[in-house]
C-alpha cells in the first residue's frame, strides 16, 4: 500500500512504525473472510482492510478521529484473526492499538459512553474495587427494567449486569508476597500472574495451577506489587494507564529475578499473556524500562507452554470425558499457541474435539461484550452453536473472558484447561465432574 507521510510526520516513531505496517498491506482482502465483524455485518469498513484505510487516512492527514473512524474501530474485537490470515505479515495489532490511542486523545464521545468507559477503566483492573462492584450487581439486576430504558448507556449497563456472576466466589486465598514450595525436589521457580478480573471472578483457576505446578516440583511466587497486566485499558486506548500497570508489574518481577531468580512468568489468562509478551513493544521508547520490559516479555509464558516443558506423565484418571477445546483468540492468534493445550489434555486422558469455525471470536474480547453487546451476543450464539455441535461433556479454554462470555449461554460446563489437567493429575474435582464421573447420566 502506498503511503504519503511527510518527513516531519515520519520523525514520530509511532507514525514511522504505522507507515511500515501500511506498506506491507497488498489489498488482497484475504483477511475479510476470517474477520468476525465483516462476517456478521458485511460492511467493508468493518473489515481489517477497511479499517486499515480509515486509520491510514486519519494518520496521513493528521486528523482527529471522526465519528465514522471511531464507530468502525470500536467494532473491531482486536481478535487478531486477520493477523493469522494475512499472507503479507501486516501487524494489524499495533496499528489498531495506535488508532484507539488517537481516538482516546482526539474524539469526544457522547456523555454516557465516556461515563461507562471511565467506570470500566477505574473498576475492572483493581481487584478490590471490582469485587465490591460485583457484589452490588445483584441489586442492580432488580432495576433491569428501568436500566434498559436508559438508551444505549442502559443497554450496556444491562450487558455488564448479565455478565456478573450470580454468586461471587470467596476471595482468593493467594496473597501477594507469598510463595508456595513444591512437593518433593524443586525443579523450577516461577511467578504466576494473579492479575485482576480472573482472581475475582474465578480464583479457582490459579489455585488449580498452583496445585498442579507444585505437584510436579515447581515453586510458585506471587511478588508484592503485581496486578492488572494493563490489557483492559490498553484495548480502550488508555495507553498511559496501561503503561503504569506494565511498569508496576515489571518492577515486582524484576525484584524476584534479581533475587532468587525466575525460570518463567506464567499466565493463566491468554488475554493477559498476549499483553505481557508485548510489554517490550509498549515500553520500547522508555529508556528506564525498555530493556527490563524485553526481559519480562522473554520470560512470559502461557501456563500450557510451561507445562509442556515439564514432560508430564500420562493422566492418572482414565476419563471418557469429551472435551470441546475453545481456543481463545488471544491464545491462537495473539500468542500462536494452537495444538499445545489440546495435546496436554489428550495426554492427560481426555478425548478432545475441535470446534468448527474455531478461529472466530466468541465476542468476549476484554470489555467488548459490554461496549458492543449486540455484536458480542451474535458471536456468542454462533460460538455456542458450533461448540454444541461436537456434543461435548465439558468445554475447556484458557481465558477467563471466554469462560464468562460462553458459560451463561450453554448448559455444558466451561472450565479452564488447567482445572481439567489438575483434576486429571489427582487434583480436586469440580462439582460437575463429580456428577459426571460418579453418576453418569443414564
Ligand atoms: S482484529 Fe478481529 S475484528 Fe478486528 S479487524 Fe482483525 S479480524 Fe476483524
Ligand atoms: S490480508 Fe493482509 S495484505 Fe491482504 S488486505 Fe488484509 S491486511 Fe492487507
Amino acid at each position: 500500500m502506498q503511503t504519503n507521510f511527510s518527513l516531519a510526520q515520519l520523525a514520530d516513531p509511532e507514525i514511522k512504525e504505522a507507515d511500515s505496517i501500511f506498506r506491507r498491506c497488498v489489498h488482497c482482502g484475504f483477511c475479510l473472510a476470517t474477520c468476525p465483524t465483516y462476517l456478521e455485518l458485511g460492511n467493508e469498513l468493518d473489515s481489517p482492510r477497511g479499517r486499515i484505510y480509515l486509520i491510514k487516512d486519519m494518520l496521513e492527514n493528521d486528523r482527529p478521529a471522526s465519528a465514522e473512524v471511531t464507530l468502525h474501530i470500536d467494532r473491531c474485537l482486536s481478535c487478531l484473526s486477520c493477523v493469522t490470515t494475512c499472507p503479507s505479515g501486516v501487524d494489524y495489532m499495533h496499528l489498531v492499538d495506535l488508532a484507539r490511542e488517537r481516538i482516546e486523545k482526539t474524539y469526544r464521545r457522547p456523555f454516557g459512553d465516556r461515563l461507562l468507559r471511565v467506570i470500566l477503566a477505574r473498576v475492572l483492573p483493581y481487584r478490590r474495587r471490582f469485587r465490591v462492584a460485583l457484589s452490588f450487581a445483584r441489586f442492580g439486576r432488580a432495576f433491569a427494567p428501568l436500566i434498559t430504558k436508559m438508551g444505549r448507556f442502559g443497554e450496556r449497563m444491562q450487558a455488564m449486569l448479565e455478565l456478573a456472576p450470580e454468586r461471587l466466589p470467596a476471595a482468593s486465598s493467594i496473597k501477594p508476597g507469598v510463595s508456595v514450595t513444591p512437593d518433593g525436589q524443586r525443579k523450577g521457580r516461577v511467578a504466576l500472574l494473579t492479575g485482576c478480573a480472573q482472581s475475582v471472578l474465578d480464583p479457582g483457576i490459579n489455585l488449580a495451577a498452583v496445585r498442579l505446578l507444585s505437584r510436579f516440583g515447581v515453586e510458585i511466587v506471587f511478588p508484592k506489587g503485581e496486578g492488572c497486566c494493563g490489557a483492559i485499558v490498553h484495548h480502550m486506548g488508555r495507553a498511559k494507564q496501561a503503561k503504569r500497570f506494565a511498569r508496576a508489574n515489571i518492577d515486582a518481577w524484576m525484584e524476584e529475578i534479581e533475587g532468587e531468580g525466575l525460570d518463567a512468568i506464567l499466565i493463566t489468562a491468554s488475554g493477559c499473556g498476549t499483553t505481557v509478551k508485548d510489554y517490550w513493544h509498549l515500553l520500547q521508547h522508555e529508556p528506564a524500562y525498555a530493556e527490563k520490559a524485553q526481559r519480562i516479555s522473554a520470560l512470559a509464558l502461557d501456563i500450557t507452554e510451561y507445562l509442556a516443558k515439564l514432560d508430564l506423565p500420562p493422566g492418572e484418571r482414565a476419563s471418557d470425558l469429551v472435551v470441546a477445546y475453545h481456543s481463545a483468540c488471544s491464545m491462537q492468534h495473539g500468542q500462536r499457541i494452537t495444538s499445545l493445550p489440546k495435546s496436554l489434555l489428550e495426554h492427560a486422558g481426555f478425548e478432545v474435539r475441535d470446534v468448527p469455525e474455531g478461529h472466530i471470536c466468541c465476542g468476549s474480547a476484554g470489555t467488548y461484550n459490554i461496549l458492543q453487546p449486540e455484536i458480542a451476543a451474535r458471536l456468542r450464539e454462533r460460538k455456542v452453536r458450533n461448540i454444541e455441535a461436537v456434543a461435548p461433556d465439558v468445554i475447556a479454554t484458557g481465558n477467563i473472558g471466554c469462560i464468562t462470555q460462553i458459560a451463561p449461554a450453554t448448559i455444558v460446563p466451561v472450565l479452564h484447561t488447567v482445572e481439567l489437567l489438575d483434576w486429571a493429575y489427582g487434583g480436586e474435582r469440580r462439582d460437575f465432574l463429580r456428577r459426571r464421573v460418579e453418576a453418569p447420566p443414564s
